[in-house]
């Protein structure tokens, strides 16, 4: 009987928990190191000095699972594969998905600032790492309605719960848990929660794009993203949704221009920029960029070959290139 391989202690993953974050709970439960743990599941391996939940070798979720008592296709959830085929085509250590924050691994440190965490959940009694605190376009926690953090507050290390534990800052020991909240706007908050539940199996209800597929209606909003918080790109838009919503602030770390280099509050700004945008779609997009005199080539560039959704390569046609229904109307001319 495969049940003689289960461990006698051995904590089950919570809802929408990362790889890591289980592993660090099952090791604080059992009194085991992190690489002793991984020792015992699958000898040899590499974890904790990779990307764990963006590898997630499936030998190892296997020997979780069975080690566990864990139906398999709960531990795999635990992987950021998970979301391949709904947020992005592919998701792997292979090649970075642009909807993943980076951890910037090098041995045990990590450089950088991809592991995202609610200051409040951590003051849960029994606190876990959720898988959405590695992705992009997620950056504020639903359950609290505040704005995610990327960063100890004292001395700007990353959160790297692996070596310190959930609560504590492993560079100079603060208690992660007690920092102040940001609160989170509002139609921000209603965008992740639709979002989450996308990512869980429901289908796209946003209004004007429900019935979207979920790997259309996150690429529609990944190219909004970027087109917002491009230096190059799409000033003039930018003007046009501070009118709307004020300042908007994209913290970057580093003189990277890359939607990488965002901090999680650069990040949240932008997702209320594409969260304005995604309103009564297109005609919110269409009407500022007509007050701005923003045309297509301000939202996706001709030159670069980024893949388009269909759904925004559709709107720009229609209404925002020379000769579209747009600029007829702009012109006061024929309609
Ligand atoms: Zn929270
Ligand atoms: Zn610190």
């Amino acid at each position: 009987m495969a049940t003689s391989r289960v461990w006698r202690i051995h904590p089950h993953p919570r809802p929408r928990e990362s790889l890591s974050s289980w592993l660090i709970r099952i090791s604080a439960a059992k009194g085991t190191k992190h690489h002793s743990l991984i020792e015992q599941l699958v000898p040899g391996l590499q974890f904790w000095t990779r990307d764990g939940d963006l590898i997630a070798p499936p030998e190892l979720l296997e020997a979780l699972a069975e080690r566990t008592d864990t139906p398999l296709a709960c531990a795999n959830g635990t992987a950021l594969r998970a979301y391949e085929g709904v947020l992005d085509e592919r998701i792997s250590g292979d090649s970075q998905s642009s909807m993943v924050t980076p951890l910037g691994v090098r041995h045990r440190i990590r450089k950088a600032h991809g592991q995202q965490f609610c200051p409040e959940c951590l003051a849960d009694p029994d606190p876990y790492l959720r898988l959405t605190w590695r992705l992009r376009l997620f950056p504020v926690c639903t359950r609290h309605g505040s704005v995610l953090r990327d960063a100890c507050p004292t001395c700007d290390a990353p959160y790297q719960p692996h070596r310190a534990g959930f609560r504590r800052c492993a560079a100079c020991g603060v208690d992660l848990s007690s920092i102040p909240r940001d609160q989170a706007d509002s139609r921000m908050i209603q965008l992740q929660y639709h979002n989450e539940r996308v990512l869980d199996g429901q289908a796209v209800t946003w209004p004007y794009l429900a019935g979207s597929h979920p790997i259309a209606f996150f690429g529609l909003q990944l190219a909004l993203f970027r087109a917002i918080t491009s230096p190059r790109w799409g000033n003039r838009l930018r003007m046009g949704l501070v009118q709307d919503l004020g300042p908007l602030d994209f913290d970057r770390r580093g003189d990277s221009n890359s939607v990488r280099a965002l901090t999680s509050r650069g990040a949240y700004h932008a997702m209320r920029a594409v969260e304005l945008l995604l309103r009564g779609w297109p005609f919110m997009m269409v009407g500022i960029c007509g007050e701005t005199q923003s045309w297509a080539t301000w939202i996706v560039p001709e030159d670069r070959k980024l893949q388009v959704p269909f759904v925004l390569r559709d709107a720009l046609d229609t209404y925002l290139r020379p000769g579209s229904a747009h600029s007829r109307i702009c012109d006061g001319g024929e309609q």
